[in-house]
């Protein structure tokens, strides 16, 4: 694949999920649309998406979820660095370790 063309799309994730959490509060199902299209390009394109956009997909049950809209994240408490986010579709939590 041309780097050009994963740059481009790379570009219009990022654009469709900042305009899917923008628009999570006011309009959900647009928001959920544009989650929708976010994940198609990645599938259609093999792109692996970047951690940023994976967070706000539950990976149980693949819903979007909008960080403090449709989930909750906490920072985890241990001395290990890591945040645990909640998707309130289905209750799962999952946690995830930041590396430094
Ligand atoms: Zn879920």
């Amino acid at each position: 694949m041309k780097p050009a063309i994963r740059k481009i799309a790379l570009e219009r994730m990022y654009l469709l999920i900042g305009n899917a959490i923008s628009n999570a509060r006011t309009n959900p199902d647009l928001s959920q649309h544009q989650a929708f299209l976010a994940r198609r390009i990645s599938t259609r394109h093999k792109i692996r998406m970047p951690f940023d956009l994976r967070m706000v997909f539950c990976k149980k049950c693949k819903s979007f979820i909008a960080p403090g809209v449709n989930s909750r994240i906490r920072l985890g408490r241990s001395s290990v660095k890591s945040i645990r986010i909640s998707c309130n579709f289905c209750e799962h939590t999952y946690r995830k370790i930041i590396h430094r």
